[in-house]
Order: structure tokens, then sequence, then C-alpha cells
């Protein structure tokens, strides 16, 4: 059992969570992109691998590449429990003092966190919109519908909060309540926060490769539309405290 308290993310600047659910065929490719970045990140960098119960051979495979990095380390889920779960478990276990997210089947590259991390003093988020994006008519079009009416109920302005390439403050992204569908809405959910800011960067985008994508319509279009519903309540219920004083 790992320790909640912290662990060796706490000896880097960065940590770079990597969602993983039955991706074997993307990690040998996953391994190499994310060591050439870690040769030349700006910030002190470590990776997370989280696997969200996968059922091929993604979770041996990656027991073995964090035995041959002293900066890539993992955590495991018993059972699947989605990416929303996943990014919050990293979140958890992350005390390094920025967090990013990139997605295990490398239709972003690592690479453009260095385009994102000379933000993340200045903003709470710094989030990628993909351009010249490589996913078929159906994801790119439904994607823009979803864009669309969440930020039409959101007021998040954001263009792409799919894109997964982001960096967040430690400090804010552990007060985002979880939920499934948190992932897409994590430029509103920084937006609650007393101080929360955030800001936008074109980043390359890649088509998937290797592996399966594990979205469809209904829960790529109409679940994120119901969420915004869940959203609109949360903003209105959201506290923000403030200490004046302890001697913790
Ligand atoms: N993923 C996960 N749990 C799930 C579904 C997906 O951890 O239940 C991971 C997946 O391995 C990938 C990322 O989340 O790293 C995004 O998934 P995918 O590429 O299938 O989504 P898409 O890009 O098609 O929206
Ligand atoms: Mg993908």
């Amino acid at each position: 059992m790992v320790s909640p308290e912290s662990n060796h993310t706490a000896e880097f600047e960065f940590t770079v969570i990597v969602p993983v659910f039955n991706e074997q065929d993307n990690i040998v490719r996953l391994e190499k992109e994310l060591n050439d970045f870690l040769g030349h990140a700006i910030m002190r960098t470590c990776i997370l691998f989280v696997d969200d119960g996968s059922k091929d051979h993604s979770l041996e495979l990656l027991h073995t590449v964090c035995e041959r990095h002293r900066d890539m380390f993992y955590l495991s889920f018993r059972r699947n429990a989605g990416l929303s779960a996943a990014l919050k478990a990293g979140i958890d276990y992350a005390f390094s003092p920025w967090v990013g997210y990139i997605d295990a089947d490398l239709q972003t590259t690592p690479e453009d966190f260095n385009l994102l991390l000379p933000y993340a003093s200045q903003y709470a988020l710094v989030t990628g919109i993909r351009t010249g994006r490589k996913d078929g008519l159906v994801k790119r079009i439904s994607s823009k519908i979803a864009n669309g009416f969440r930020r039409m109920m959101t007021h998040d302005d954001a263009v792409d909060t799919g894109c997964p390439l982001k960096v967040m403050q430690t400090a804010f992204a552990k007060r985002i309540p979880l939920f499934t569908g948190m992932h897409r809405f994590l430029p509103a959910l920084i937006l609650l926060q007393e101080g929360g800011n955030y800001k936008q960067c074109p980043v390359h985008h890649f088509p998937r490769t290797a592996g399966q994508s594990k979205y469809h319509l209904w829960n790529r279009l109409l679940g994120p539309l119901r969420d915004c519903f869940a959203y609109r309540w949360m903003k209105k219920r959201y506290i923000n405290y403030q200490i004046a004083d302890s001697n913790i």
C-alpha cells in the first residue's frame, strides 16, 4: 500500500500523470517519448502512470518500465474506474508543486509540456488547444457540439477542454472534486476556486496509431451535456473558505 501522505514525487517540480487503460501496444513508444522529454523538460519532472484496471498486459509492461527509470512511478487500480478517477488518483498521490496530464495514446506529445510550463507559475491551469485535429469526423463534430454547449452552460470560455495536455498547480488540482466526467470540466472547476485562472496554448495533435479509443458518441457527447447541469448546481453551492489563523 502506498502512502497518501507523501512519496518520491515530492523530490520533483513537476509530475506528469498518464492514465492507462488497455494500452499495451502504446507502452514501448510511451516509455521512449516520455524518457526523451525528461531529458530536456524545463522543470525537473517525473512520470506517474495510473493503470485503470487494464485487462491486457499494460500493467506488467509498466512494472518493467518503472524498474528501468528512477523518475517513473505507477499506481494501479483494483478495477477500472474511469479516466476522471485515474486523474484524481494521480493528483491525490502527486506531491510536486505542479502536476500535468497526458493520454497514454500519445495523440499529444510530451514535448509540448515545454510550451505550457512557462506559464505554470502565473496560472492555476495551463491547457492545450489541439491544432490540426487528427480525429475522425464523428469525434470532431461531437467534440465541437459538446464544447459549444458546455461553454454556453458554464461560461468557462474554454475552446478545447478535452485536450489531453494540461499543467496545474498541485494545490489547485487537489481541491477539484471527483465525479465521473470531471476531466472534461477542468477549466470550469478551476474557475470556481478563489484565484483560479487558466490559460490556453495551441499544441500539436496526432492520430491514435495503436490501441483503441475508449469513448464513443454516447459517453463523449450526452454524458458531458448532462454533467453541465451538475456543474451549474455546483457553481451555485461552491464554498471557498479562508483560514484566518491556526496553530495546527
Ligand atoms: N482511459 C482510462 N480509463 C478509462 C478510459 C480511458 O484511464 O476508463 C485512458 C486511456 O488509456 C487514455 C486516456 O484515458 O490514456 C484517454 O482515452 P482515449 O484515448 O480512449 O479517449 P479519446 O482520446 O478517444 O477521447
Ligand atoms: Mg485518445
